[in-house]
């Protein structure tokens, strides 16, 4: 065992994290990074020991939850009308330091994300200019400000300009996450004035985007990252750049994409207490019980021979429901059954209530939010739809394959760094498609009829899926990879 010879201080800010408050993906990422890379051993990072710290708004919804906390700081944020008081409470979760930051708007807060640009605007502001005030109130030295998102860009940016002038953070350095670019914090122009923030003053940005947080944060972090590998890529083009493209182009060298990992113990078909037949690749057989009991439950003709197609979504044009609802009517004469579970904007939603009127032996559409269903669908179904428009990472593929459900997917994105087709020689484990049209989509699906239709065929797709290393810890070591790069070029400086 390698002792450590030096501690990294990082601190993670987001505006969610699990199991505290979760509403999307960076909830999961921001409850599981941490803790991955505070378990990774000093062997595992060159001989660093890792402390790294995660910080959240203390969203009203948290109160009741978590009763364990600790006041550990009080102090004020600068705002042009009146100083903001600002309080820290800490509390441990699966060993990681988590502080939770109280004070102006996040004090009457009722949801993680309004529909008020300017009322979040102000929310996460405060929130991202306390953060940096409260390492400095408890005099806590950070080697790694990472943090994500529009929420917390401005964090990076106040953190650049303090450099200048304020000794304690000259050796901080920033990495900044982007888990989906087109959000970026429109609404922000003229409240981070309010707290202090010059516009900024670069002219690398497009004019447009020197005052909306996510661009400024861009800016100023020393190190950018995405989710996966090829979203990185992908964001360096005009149809995934947001207009941000060229600027990211300047900033090839510091860009990485990282895929996310999964928490494997919190989806687990073996153990799984929520599904009703639990499996493993070496029970596999015993999954099939999990699918007749689906169509029982959606009263669907009880046949195991029957492909069942599932999706398990956010109903937002991103995720191409309108794509998957046009393939399944092109191919309508096949032998299928689909159960869809969303929730999200209502023309979606009502199309596939519609879809589902039109065909009532196949279709079943579920709107509602529903964990438990979710993970029911993930056991029995035999190929997930995902027909995304862009997607930085995703996490339904990992979790079905997991589930040994094969993912039927749009080539983008996390989904091609985690799906290879089966028309591949080695490690095939699903079915890709490129352009986001129903007429090649429902080529795809064809193909994988065909496909389920050979079953050791389709039990080796399985497995191949099942023993997919997604787990946080592969992730976690590649980001100490960055965190030392960017530690090490600070001393070298
Ligand atoms: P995004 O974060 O863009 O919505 P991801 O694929 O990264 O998409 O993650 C989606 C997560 O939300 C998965 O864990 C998925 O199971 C879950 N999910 C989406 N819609 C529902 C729903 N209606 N009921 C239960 N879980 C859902």
């Amino acid at each position: 065992m390698v002792k450590p010879n030096r501690t990294m201080n990082i601190l993670y800010l987001a505006s969610e994290a699990s199991p505290l408050i979760k509403v999307g993906g960076l909830g999961d990422v921001a409850g599981s990074l941490p803790k991955a890379l505070k378990n990774l051993s000093s062997s595992q990072t060159s001989g660093y020991e890792i402390d790294i710290r995660l910080a959240i708004p203390f969203h009203t919804l948290i109160n009741q939850k978590f009763g364990n906390l600790q006041l550990v700081s009080s102090f004020f944020v600068h705002h042009q009308q009146n100083d903001i008081p600002a309080r820290v409470f800490q509390t441990v979760i699966e060993g990681v330091t988590v502080y939770l930051i109280e004070g102006g708007s996040i004090l009457t807060d009722k949801n993680v994300y309004s529909s008020n640009p300017e009322y979040d605007a102000k929310k996460y502001i405060f929130f991202s200019i306390a953060a940096l005030e409260f390492v400095r109130n408890i005099d806590w030295k950070i080697d790694i400000l990472h943090a994500n998102d529009w929420h917390t860009a401005l964090s990076v940016y106040d953190l650049k300009l303090r450099k200048d002038t304020d000794p304690f953070f000259k050796d901080t350095k920033s990495a900044f996450s982007m888990h989906n670019m087109p959000y970026m914090g429109t609404g922000s122009e003229g409240i981070f004035q309010q707290f202090g923030l010059p516009k900024c003053p670069c002219t690398i940005l497009p004019e447009w985007a020197r005052n909306i947080p996510l661009p400024m944060g861009m800016y100023a972090a020393d190190y950018l990252l995405t989710v996966s590998p090829n979203y990185a890529k992908e964001i360096l083009t005009p149809d995934y750049g947001c207009g941000l493209q060229d600027f990211l182009i300047t900033r090839e060298d510091s860009l990485a994409g990282i895929l996310n990992g999964l928490d494997q113990s919190k989806w687990d078909p073996k153990t799984d207490q929520t599904i009703h037949f639990p499996f493993s690749q070496t029970k596999l057989d015993e999954r099939v019980k999990n699918k007749l009991a689906l169509q029982t439950e959606f009263g669907l003709e009880k046949d195991e021979k029957i492909p069942l197609f599932i999706m398990i979504t956010r109903m937002d044009q991103q995720k191409g429901v309108d794509i998957a609802i046009k393939s399944l009517r092109m191919i309508g004469d096949q032998p299928w059954q689909a159960i869809l579970l969303g929730t999200g904007d209502p023309v979606i939603e009502s199309a596939c209530r519609s879809l589902e009127v039109e065909m009532p032996e196949k279709v079943r559409s579920i709107i509602r939010f529903d964990v438990n269903l979710s993970k029911r669908l993930y056991a029995g179904g035999d190929i997930i739809l995902i027909p995304s428009r862009y997607e930085p990472c995703g996490l339904t593929q990992m979790i079905a394959m997991r589930f040994g459900c094969v993912p039927l997917a749009r080539a983008t994105g996390g989904l091609k760094d985690t799906i290879f087709d089966t028309t591949n020689i080695k490690n095939k484990n699903g079915f890709l498609f490129e352009e986001p049209l129903p007429e090649i989509m429902s080529q795809a699906m064809l193909r994988s009829i065909d496909q389920f239709s050979q079953s050791e065929r389709w039990k080796k797709i399985q497995l191949n899926g099942m023993d997919t290393d997604f787990s946080w810890e592969k992730s976690a070591l590649e980001y100490t990879k960055i965190y030392k790069k960017l530690t090490e070029e600070k001393n070298e400086n």
